[in-house]
């Protein structure tokens, strides 16, 4: 391990950086324009589709007409973009590799919150068109709606779900919320875009206003739901089938972390690499569907298959009890912290906690010279620290650089520091651990304030967006 001096000069805290936004590496930034231009360009066709079909000429009367035209338009946008949401979390390889799991996540809030409010506009909208053209109460025509109009009461019951969803979403109810209950009332907002379907098709004038909108809706939602089924549900199924992967050791790591080790058949066939995660399900009793994501903490292949996790609750406490011998259903792999997208001859990997899993398999399997790796682990304390077996094993055959910094954090500007070394600057941290940082792809991995604090400083020592790659341990 490099020695690591902590500085005695005092770093002026008034020098601390506003929140850095994580600038996006190139390849990912196309594929965020590619999908951006998709749902814009088809929620244009959507809006072509009702101009065709008179929506302009319907609202220039400036009458109750016009609201109940814009408020049909408002539904249109609205459900193309609940579709590309189900699209979006349907973990579609191409999409998974091409966004990156956070990038994604980001894109869904987006879409979701939009989807959303033109929902509600939508509603609100033929609600007070209609009402003002039969001159009645606009609640009375509401429940009229609801309970005369076919397909309106199921479209009702989505609707709350899909209510129940985004209000669950906003991120001081998701915080208060366990993780296991959010995400099952989460799984409710396929209920509602299922369910809103029928009122669509029965009484949505614009849904059948020509055979290309009719071919347009059935398709979207035609590829949709058999995304879903396919991704989500069918292929994981059958890849554990194939590949029946089973724990075959649980080790203690650090004073606070657990690898569990498996086995399967054909493993070098299921397309995993170094930096990449899974959805992990263990069949060891009640409980066992809900899935954890973690990352392989080693290289995967024909020997097998490892995971390093922080015990951190119900699903990590799990981990330590597992038997050898249990079965395991994965999802995945998903993730594109991988050596593909490296494109220095040198590496920088930073980790905090268990974020040091995927650096580890990313350094056993990636080339590199004596001395061209370095590897900077955070932890709360020396104790806590994980994979320190395999750290010492690259240390010693690899030539890998390990600095550890531990226990609480800085008070500074560069609060991924730790205390102790408080004095660093960030950037300065890290131009003394990679001088020639032009060489350098930097790999990072941990909670993500941790990393928006690793970023800014890697952007002040001048390090090029595209050679950062990270993932968060966060949904
Ligand atoms: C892409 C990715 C890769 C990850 N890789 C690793 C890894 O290699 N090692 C490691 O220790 N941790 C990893 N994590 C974090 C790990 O998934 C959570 O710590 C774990 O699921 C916590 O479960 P729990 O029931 O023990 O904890 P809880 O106390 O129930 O939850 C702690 C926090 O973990 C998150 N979490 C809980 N359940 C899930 C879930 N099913 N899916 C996603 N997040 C959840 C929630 O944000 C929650 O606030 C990763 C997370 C992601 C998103």
């Amino acid at each position: 391990m490099t020695a690591l001096a902590p500085r005695t000069r005092t770093i002026p805290v008034s020098t601390a950086p506003a929140a850095v936004a994580v600038r996006r590496n190139p390849r990912t930034a196309l594929w965020h324009a590619a999908a951006t231009a998709v749902i814009w360009l088809t929620s244009l066709f959507v809006v072509a589709l009702w101009i065709a079909g008179g929506g302009i000429t319907a609202t220039l009367g400036l009458n109750a007409e016009t609201l109940t035209t814009i408020g049909r338009l408002a539904g249109l946008v609205s459900a193309n973009l609940l579709l590309y949401q189900v699209l979006l979390m349907a973990r579609i390889p191409l999409f998974e590799r091409g966004f990156g799991r956070d990038s994604m996540t980001r894109m869904h809030r987006f879409v979701g919150f939009w989807s959303f409010w033109l929902m509600g506009a939508h509603i609100v909208l033929l609600v007070l068109g209609y009402a003002a053209a039969a001159a009645i109460n606009p609640f009375l025509q509401l429940w009229q709606f609801i309970w005369d109009y076919p397909g309106m009461l199921l479209a009702t019951v989505g609707t709350m779900f899909i209510l129940l969803v985004v209000a669950t979403s906003i991120r001081k109810a998701r915080k208060k919320l366990r993780y296991e209950s959010w995400h099952l009332l989460h799984l409710y907002a396929y209920l509602g875009v299922g369910l809103a379907l029928p009122h669509q098709l029965w009484t949505g004038a614009d849904f059948l206003s020509s055979p290309l909108a009719t071919a347009y809706w059935w398709t979207l939602w035609a590829v949709a739901a058999a995304s879903v089924l396919v991704f989500r549900i069918g292929m994981p199924l059958l890849r554990s089938a194939r590949h029946g992967i089973r724990v075959t050791a649980v080790e203690r790591d650090g004073d606070s972390g657990v690898t569990v080790r498996m086995t399967g058949r054909n493993l070098n066939r299921l397309g995993a690499r170094a930096g990449q995660f899974f959805v992990w399900r263990f069949v060891d009793g009640a409980g066992w569907t809900r899935g954890h994501p973690f990352s392989l903490s080693g290289v995967p292949g024909p020997r097998g298959l490892s995971i390093s996790a922080r015990v951190t609750g119900d699903g990590t406490q799990r981990l330590t009890r597992l038997r050898p011998g249990t079965r395991v259903l994965i999802e995945g792999p998903y993730g594109h912290m991988t050596g593909a997208v490296r494109k220095g001859t040198k590496l920088l990997m930073i980790g905090a906690g268990a974020g040091v899993a995927p650096l580890i398999s990313l350094l056993e399997e990636q080339r590199y010279a004596p001395g061209e790796a370095t590897l900077l682990t955070r932890d709360h304390s020396e104790g806590d620290a994980m994979r320190q077996d395999a750290i010492r094993t690259l240390v010693a055959r690899r030539g890998v650089v390990h600095a550890q910094l531990s226990g609480p954090r800085s008070p500074g500007a560069s609060s991924w520091l730790s205390a102790s070394h408080g004095a660093w600057q960030g950037p300065e941290l890290i131009h003394y651990l990679a001088p020639d940082i032009g060489a350098y792809d930097v790999y990072l991995c941990g909670p993500v304030p941790w990393m928006d604090s690793v970023i800014g400083d890697l952007k002040k020592a001048g390090v090029a967006a595209d050679r950062i790659h990270s993932e968060a341990f966060t949904v």
